[in-house]
C-alpha cells in the first residue's frame, strides 16, 4: 500500500536560548505564523479565530498575549480577525480570564448568536448522533484559524484541535448527543441489590448509587474501564459490554469535525495547538489543576491529523510531573500518558480523523528558531 506523504508541522519550543524577548514563545509564534501564507488565507476577509475561552476559576487557557500575536498576524495579512467561541455566556464571562476586545485587539463573538440558535443542520447518521447543528458563524466563514489549548480529556483521553472543532462548533444539544455515544457498561436494575460494593471498588468515583431512588449511574468521563466494579458485584448486575465504549465518542467527534471542516475550501483552515499548562481535564471544567508535564510550546499545521499526532507524540509518559494528578489517582496501563490517566486511547481519535480523510498521521517537524 502506498504511504501518504508527510505533512509539515511547525514547532515553536517554549525553551529560551537567550534572555531576550525575541527568543521566547510569543516571538517564535510570530515567526511561525510567517511560515504560512496568511495573505491567501485571510486577505480582505473576516477571519474567525475559534477558541475555547474556559470558565469559572480556570486559568490555564491560552494566554491573551499569544492570542494577540495571532490577531496581529491576521491584521498584518489584510484580514479582519474576531475570536469566536461557543455559548453567549462563555463569551460574556471571558473578561474574567483576561479576554477582552482591548487585550486581544479584536471582537469576541458567540458562534451561535445570543440565543445559541444560529445553526446549520447536517446529517451525520452515526447511532444517536443523527444530525449535527453547526454554528452558522463558522459555517458562513470563508476561512478559519483553529486555535486550541492542548490538555487531557476524560471522555476521549485528549483534547486538542479536533475537540475544539467537534465540540466547540456545534450547539448544546449536539454536544449532548456526542456525549450520549459514551457507554460500554450495562446495569441490570432487576439484579441489583444496592449493596454499594461497585461504588467502593471504583477508584475514580465514576459510579453514583442512589439507594433511596433505586438508581445507579456511571459517569463515563471518569470511567477507566478497569472492570473493578464488574468484578465486585455479587449479583452480576453490571456487565462490561464493550471495553472500548469510549470509541464511539471519538468516532462521533471525527464525523462532526469532517462536516464542519467540509464547509471550507482546501487550505483555508490553519490549526494551531498550544501545549502549555497541559492539565488532566478539559478547560470546560472551569478549573485548573497542575500541569501534568513541562510546557512544550506551540505547534501549527494545515493538516489537523498531522498536528494532533505530533502533539500526542510530544506528550510523553516519562515526563509526568509527580503529584500533578487529581486526588489519589494512579496511572493505569496504556500506551499513552492520557490513556494511563483516563483509560481511553487518544490515538483512536486521530485514527478516526485520518480514516475520514482529514489528513495524515505522517508528519515532519520544522522547528522555528
Ligand atoms: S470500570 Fe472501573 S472506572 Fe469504570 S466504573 Fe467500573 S470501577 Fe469505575
Ligand atoms: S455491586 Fe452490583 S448489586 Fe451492588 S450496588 Fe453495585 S451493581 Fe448493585
Amino acid at each position: 500500500m502506498k504511504k501518504s506523504a508527510s505533512s509539515t508541522v511547525y514547532f515553536a519550543s517554549v525553551g529560551v536560548a537567550r534572555p531576550e524577548g525575541s527568543a521566547t514563545l510569543p516571538a517564535k509564534l510570530e515567526r511561525m505564523l510567517a511560515q504560512f501564507d496568511l495573505k491567501h488565507l485571510c486577505q480582505g476577509k473576516a477571519v474567525p479565530i475559534k477558541m475555547h475561552l474556559g470558565g469559572n476559576l480556570g486559568y490555564s487557557t491560552i494566554h491573551p498575549l499569544l492570542v494577540r500575536m495571532v490577531v496581529n498576524a491576521v491584521k498584518a495579512s489584510g484580514g479582519k480577525p474576531f475570536v469566536v467561541e461557543a455559548g453567549f455566556g462563555t463569551v460574556a464571562a471571558a473578561a474574567d480570564r483576561g479576554y477582552t476586545t482591548e487585550t486581544l485587539g479584536c471582537p469576541i463573538v458567540a458562534a451561535g448568536g445570543p440565543y445559541d440558535t444560529y445553526v446549520v443542520e447536517r446529517e451525520i447518521g452515526f447511532k444517536q448522533l443523527d444530525k449535527a447543528r453547526i454554528y452558522g458563524t463558522i459555517w458562513d466563514a470563508p476561512c478559519l484559524i483553529n486555535l486550541s489549548h492542548v490538555k487531557g480529556h476524560g471522555d476521549c483521553g485528549y483534547g486538542g484541535a479536533c475537540k475544539n472543532i467537534a465540540m466547540g462548533c456545534v450547539d448544546g444539544p449536539t454536544r449532548t448527543k456526542i456525549h450520549a455515544l459514551e457507554g460500554g457498561i450495562d446495569w441490570n436494575k432487576a439484579a441489583c441489590v444496592f449493596c454499594g460494593r461497585c461504588v467502593k471498588a471504583c477508584d475514580t468515583n465514576a459510579i453514583t448509587l442512589d439507594k433511596k431512588e433505586k438508581n445507579l449511574k456511571i459517569f463515563f468521563h471518569h470511567c477507566r474501564y478497569c472492570r473493578h466494579c464488574v468484578a465486585a458485584c455479587p449479583t452480576k448486575a453490571l456487565t462490561m459490554r464493550d471495553r472500548s465504549g469510549f470509541r464511539d465518542f471519538q468516532e462521533g467527534m471525527a464525523l462532526v469535525t469532517k462536516n464542519v471542516l467540509g464547509s471550507f475550501a482546501p487550505g483555508r483552515v490553519l490549526h494551531l495547538n498550544v501545549l502549555t499548562q497541559i492539565t488532566m481535564f478539559c478547560d470546560c471544567w472551569g478549573i485548573t489543576t497542575p500541569s501534568l508535564v513541562p510546557d512544550i510550546g506551540i505547534m501549527g499545521s494545515l493538516d489537523m491529523v498531522a498536528l494532533e499526532s505530533a502533539c500526542l507524540d510530544a506528550i510523553k509518559a516519562e515526563n509526568l510531573i509527580p503529584g500533578t494528578m487529581i486526588g489519589k489517582r494512579k496511572l493505569a496501563k496504556g500506551k499513552h500518558l492520557f490513556e494511563q490517566i483516563h483509560g481511553k486511547d487518544p490515538w483512536v481519535q486521530v485514527q478516526a480523523l485520518e480514516t475520514h480523510g482529514l489528513g495524515s498521521q505522517r508528519y515532519a517537524i520544522k522547528e522555528v528558531g
